[in-house]
């Protein structure tokens, strides 16, 4: 249910009366609040709100991020997303989506979908020059918040070492999410002094052996992919190294029961691409095969083996906070996720931050294999 107020606001932003009354009966629309401005979270699509939109009580709206088109086979990929387009490479950055925006006199951070993350919120100024929002509030800023002690992931990319950090990958407008071109992000982003993903350049379907390297190259230094984005960001595309299809697989099979069986088989799928568009043979077609077998094999063994000594299937993780109070919001907005998690310890890093450790532990993975373990037949 949302009060009669935001009714108000979100029937005069042109949502159609009937979808919001289905989208209230089913909790399509959230109500929300976050250190005492509230708003409005649409964890499904109305209109041109996309899933993950925030309309905030100033009347601010944030547009949920969009769908990425996914190739697969990368040659044919390419012809069909660009045809003969030139367009931008940037990195493919492995860490959780965020979008800042000023808000009355605050800089928030919010999630893919759509809730105001108390810990990237209290981080976000660490990363990013506020004299943007001072000179654009109409502007948002999408990134990447990627690093080993994040919240949401268990691993980032190989070059964070240790804490977190913010890479722009897109500058939209408020209220329509309308992309900046490619060039006048990166400009922003120089003048501002905003980290930015990787940009690899321009290409187009001419230059696929040279995007082939890269892709190889960037799949030997253990990182994510590509996206490729025409320069005023109409069309944009994703291609994911087989590296990390086949970390993705290692991290998932720890906790298999908890995931859906999508989750393997579309980085199976992948993969297979990958192997046959490239025409991969011999040793080193048996190197990944041996690959992929382990990561789906080994960290699920090890779940069982932990479950049948008594144990819990878990993750750790650690993140670095200015206010112990921050740790626990995180706990609290965890909950409301559906996700349980408690903090195991606090540790004083005596430059005004605190390294706080998190365990979130598994029921449904834990209980499945527990009576598979146990016997259980079916
Ligand atoms: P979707 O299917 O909606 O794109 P997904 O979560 O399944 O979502 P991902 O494989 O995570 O898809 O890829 C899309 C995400 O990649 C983006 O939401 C963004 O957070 C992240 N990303 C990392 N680097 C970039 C980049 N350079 N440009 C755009 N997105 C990037």
């Amino acid at each position: 249910m949302v009060s009669s107020g935001f009714r108000a606001m979100l029937l005069k932003l042109g949502v159609p009366e009937d979808r919001l009354a289905v989208l209230e009966g089913k909790g399509g629309i959230t109500e929300d609040e976050f250190e005492g401005i509230r708003y409005v979270r649409f964890r499904d699509s109305a209109r041109n709100f996309r899933r993950g939109t925030v309309v905030f009580e100033t009347g601010d709206v944030v547009l949920g991020f969009p769908h990425i088109k996914r190739i697969v086979q990368l040659r044919n990929g390419i012809n069909r997303v660009f045809k003969s387009r030139p367009f931008y490479v940037e990195e493919k950055v492995d860490g959780y989506n965020v979008r800042a925006v000023k808000v009355k006199d605050r800089i928030l951070a919010l999630t893919r979908g759509g809730f105001v993350c108390p810990f990237t919120t209290e981080r976000i100024l660490d990363f990013i020059n506020e004299e943007f929002f001072k000179d654009y509030p109409n502007l948002v800023l999408a990134g990447e918040m990627a690093g080993p002690e994040s919240p949401y992931l268990v691993e980032g990319p190989p070059y964070v070492k240790e804490d977190i950090e913010f890479f722009l990958f897109d500058i939209q407008e408020k209220g329509t999410g309308r992309s900046l071109p490619v060039d006048e992000r990166l400009t922003l982003a120089e003048e501002y002094g905003i980290p930015h993903v990787e940009t690899f350049g321009i290409y187009d379907r001419s230059k696929i052996d040279e995007l082939y390297e890269l892709i190889e190259r960037l799949s030997r230094e253990r990182r994510e992919g590509i996206v490729m984005k025409t320069p005023d960001m109409k069309r944009v595309a994703k291609y994911v190294t087989p590296y990390a299809n086949i970390n993705d697989i290692k991290i998932g099979s720890h906790i298999f029961f908890d995931l859906p069986h999508g989750y393997f088989m579309g980085r199976i799928k992948r993969l297979a691409f990958y192997l046959a568009e490239k025409h991969v043979k011999g040793e080193e077609f048996d190197e990944y095969a041996k690959a992929l077998g382990k990561a789906l094999l080994r960290p699920f063994v090890e779940s069982i083996h932990e479950v049948a000594n008594g144990g819990e299937v878990e993750e750790v993780f650690t993140v670095r906070v200015k206010n112990i109070s921050t740790a626990h919001k995180m706990v609290t907005h965890f909950e409301r996720l559906g996700v349980k998690i408690h903090i195991e310890d606090i540790e004083d890093l005596k430059n005004g931050y605190w390294r706080v450790t998190f365990k979130r532990v598994y029921p449904n993975a834990t209980r499945e294999i527990r009576e598979l373990w146990n016997g259980l037949a079916f």
